[in-house]
């Protein structure tokens, strides 16, 4: 309830920035904007579009979000990925073909990610049950017994049979940082569908938009403060980029004898990586940036400042834990701290 209420509180910050920055005089479109909240993904989902049928055309964004949830959930033992997890070792697993575009999505983006990424980190996340078993702390032995079983590389998927196998027993998948990315891109391709040309999808931090605001002006994004769920680190005008997508430490988590502890690990070690509080990007959703912020959440500002090299266009704001802020150069006087 305290990672809910935690989620909430800074969901609707970023909400009421968005909503002044929305009032704004001038329009663009006659119609008025049609706006819905919704918990789903275990995040609060909020989508704003303008322009004719835009309740439809939103109705129609969170189905994608509903229907993508249902695949990936590891959470609902009836979800795909439950049953490939189940069959761990067993069997091969027919899923949707949309699982498979996922898992290969993952594998091609952990293939250029230094193994900060992997998919099958499952067995880790779910023995620390971040969010969900309280206050957990797992033994040191209890996590290298798991590590073995990490390895996207042993991942067998089929994309003809559609079927994917977990060859290891107790081997896990887990798309927590795959799925909401991906439904939000399919939310777009419904709202674009469906004659939408203004609006903004905001998934928990993976932020999407269309077009400009209704008054022509960009859309402007408040990058939430990790330490203070009130607070706003950072502002920016959506001026070349259609992505902004964050990953930190602050909104899955727990204290235990006054250490955080998130829902992010290093693949490597089992353990949450410290150096950053959060990692926001900012790209062109065509340039496939999906996955970054993870990433770079588990490489930190140098690695992740080197990484960046490879995405020409994509941008990125580091937030340390000890309380500094990195931007890359792209961002340099784009910025409102
Ligand atoms: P958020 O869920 O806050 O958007 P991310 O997009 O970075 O954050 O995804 C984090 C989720 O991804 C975790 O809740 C977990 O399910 C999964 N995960 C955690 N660490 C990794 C990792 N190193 N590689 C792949 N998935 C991860
Ligand atoms: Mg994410």
């Amino acid at each position: 309830m305290k990672v809910l209420s935690r989620i909430l509180i800074s969901s609707l910050l970023v909400c009421s920035l968005l909503i002044s920055a929305g009032c704004s005089t001038g329009t663009l479109f006659a119609a008025k904007p049609y706006k819905e909240t919704q918990f789903l993904m275990d995040t609060i989902i909020e989508i704003t579009a303008y322009g004719n049928n835009n309740e439809v055309a939103v109705k129609a964004a969170f189905d994608e979000f509903r229907r993508i949830n249902g695949l990936t959930n590891k959470f609902d033992a009836s979800s795909q990925v439950s049953k490939v997890n189940q069959a761990a070792g067993k069997e091969k697993v027919q899923v949707d073909p949309e699982v498979i575009t996922m898992l290969k999505l993952a594998r091609s983006r952990a293939e250029q990610l230094n193994g900060a990424l992997d998919v099958s980190i499952g067995a880790i996340t779910e023995l620390w049950g971040v969010g969900h078993k309280g206050e957990f702390v797992p033994s040191q032995a209890a996590i290298e017994a798991l590590l073995p079983l990490v390895n996207y590389e042993l991942i067998e998927i089929d994309d003809k049979a559609n079927t994917v196998f977990l060859p290891k027993l107790g081997m896990r998948i887990d798309l927590g940082a795959v799925a909401k990315g991906y439904a939000n891109r399919k939310a777009i391709d419904a709202l674009k569908a469906r004659g939408i040309k203004s609006a903004l999808v905001n998934a928990g931090g993976d932020v999407r938009i269309i077009g400009k605001r209704q008054d022509n002006q960009p859309w402007r994004i408040g990058v939430q403060d990790p330490r203070n769920s009130e607070g706003i680190a950072a502002k920016l005008a959506m001026t070349e980029w259609d992505v902004l997508e964050t990953s930190g430490d602050y909104q899955r988590f727990f204290v235990k004898d006054g250490v955080r502890y998130s829902h992010i690990i290093d693949p490597r070690t089992g353990y949450q990586p410290r150096e950053l509080a959060s990692v926001t990007i900012v790209a062109k959703s065509d340039n496939y940036v999906d996955l970054l912020s993870t990433a770079m959440f588990v490489l930190g500002v140098e690695k992740g400042q080197q990484l960046l090299k490879q995405y020409p266009g994509t941008e990125a704001i580091f937030i340390t834990t000890d309380g500094k802020k990195i931007v890359s150069p792209g961002l340099e006087g784009k910025i409102e701290f």
